[in-house]
């Protein structure tokens, strides 16, 4: 008998119909002889419905009331899809993150989860009942208040519950048939991903593939523990992720490229006429790691010889970028730079595929595609499987296609199908 755990986003419960329908497919694997394991999102855009009620209420709600009012989202579905389920004959028991063993830090908003102890589970599964689970939430080791993991954080609950159960996969069930090669509504003809690395899919998620949280994919490659993202509005397989793709026995021959991500959710930061001193980049960076700001890409410029100065931009999360502005304002006449430009109208391109470690010429033909589709580069960076350019945000979908077609990617029919609506 296998272990499975399964998750389902917002947009996979998002209303009555939707909930019956997913509780079909949760009895039906049980049926087929599994152990099964469920974590839910809530109901379509609920977080977000409860956030603005928050607002409504208060300017800066405690973050310990903002948690105990965002659990509740999972909890409506967890305790309408156990129901569900009920109906079909088969027995289920829902349970709240605490319940389920989730044990966590004390940062409300986007806590960490330090411990999974899930023995109310395994004696649910014991029993032979199906056990559902609320995502995104957990219980503070110290202070027993109840938290959240932060936005999309229902993925991490799922593979952390299904790391400490020892589960033989983790389903993670979505509106799309599985992670592909671009953006379906920027590249219609992009493929599905049959087998994909952890190592690409990090990158991929860190370059604004929405697909599945950063976190989850950290916590499954920690745990060796094979993730299969699929669609629950079809049974067609989706894309596995795990460890080694293209090992020896593997029908599949490594790509190049595996796939083309997009963002376009950054700003730029330029710090205009730096005096080319020792210190000084130091000072800037550091000026922005106490206002705690993720710094993305960072270009800094020769110094010109007549002036002795020299430019610096990088990157950053736009909603950061008033926080940046203001704390680099501060030390400008300590620092001494001339002035800072903005600009949040950019966009990021990244190429991601383990096979560019082996095979030269890979950025020279991103370039060119880039160049022959009239886009320009503006910022560029890389790591050892990817390579990411800045270039204008209304060039962004016009880079992705350009990229997509000069790597061969290009399926030739159409392959990809949203079902959902923009919830996960
Ligand atoms: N409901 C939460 C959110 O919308 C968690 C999740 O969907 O994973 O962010
Ligand atoms: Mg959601």
């Amino acid at each position: 008998m296998a272990l499975v755990v399964q998750k389902y986003g917002g947009s996979s419960v998002a209303d009555a119909a939707c909930i019956k329908r997913v509780a079909q497919r949760i009895v039906a694997t049980k049926k087929a002889g599994n152990d099964v394991v469920v974590i839910v999102s809530a109901m379509g855009d609920t977080t977000d419905e409860l956030l603005e009620l928050a607002e409504q209420v208060s300017p800066l709600p405690p973050g310990r009331e903002l948690d105990m009012l965002l659990t509740a989202g999972e909890r409506i579905s967890m305790a309408l899809l156990a129901m569900a389920i009920a109906n079909l004959g088969s027995e289920a028991r829902s349970f709240t993150g605490s319940q389920a063993g989730v044990i966590t830090d004390s940062t409300h908003g986007k806590a960490r989860i330090i411990d999974v102890t899930p023995s109310r589970i395994r004696e649910a599964l014991d029993n032979g009942q199906i056990a559902i689970v609320a995502g995104f939430q957990g219980v503070s080791q110290d202070t027993k208040d109840i938290t959240t993991l932060g936005r999309g954080g229902s993925d991490t609950t799922a593979v952390a519950l299904a790391a400490a159960l020892g589960a033989d996969v983790c389903e993670i069930y979505t509106d799309v048939d599985g992670i592909f090669t671009a953006d379906p509504r920027i590249v219609p003809t992009a493929r599905r991903i049959p087998k994909i690395s952890y190592e690409e899919t990090l990158e991929m998620a860190a370059c604004g593939a929405k697909i599945l949280h950063l976190r989850c994919v950290e916590y499954a490659r920690r745990f060796n523990l094979p993730i299969h993202v699929r669609s629950s509005f079809s049974t067609k397989e989706g894309t596995w992720v795990v460890a080694d793709p293209y090992n020896e026995g593997s029908e599949m021959e490594q790509p190049i490229i595996s796939g083309v991500a997009h963002d376009r959710s950054e700003a730029k930061i330029t710090v205009v006429g730096v005096p080319d001193k020792v210190g000084e980049a130091a000072a800037i960076f550091k000026t922005l790691a106490d206002a705690e700001i993720n710094i993305d890409m960072i270009v800094q410029n020769v110094s010109a010889a007549a002036t002795g100065r020299t430019d610096i931009s990088f990157t950053l999360p736009t909603a950061d970028s008033h926080t940046a502005l203001a704390a680099l304002k501060k030390i400008q006449e300590a620092v001494g730079f001339e002035s800072l430009q903005y600009d949040d109208q950019i966009g990021k391109v990244s190429l991601i595929g383990a096979g560019m470690r082996s095979h030269p010429g890979v950025t020279a033909t991103f370039f060119s595609a880039l160049a022959n589709a009239g886009v320009n580069i503006e910022m560029i960076s890389t790591s050892e499987i990817r390579i990411s350019v800045i270039v204008a945000q209304g060039d962004v979908d016009a880079a992705v296609a350009a990229a997509h077609k000069a790597f061969d990617l290009d399926a030739d029919q159409v392959e990809a199908v949203v079902y959902g609506g923009t919830g996960r």
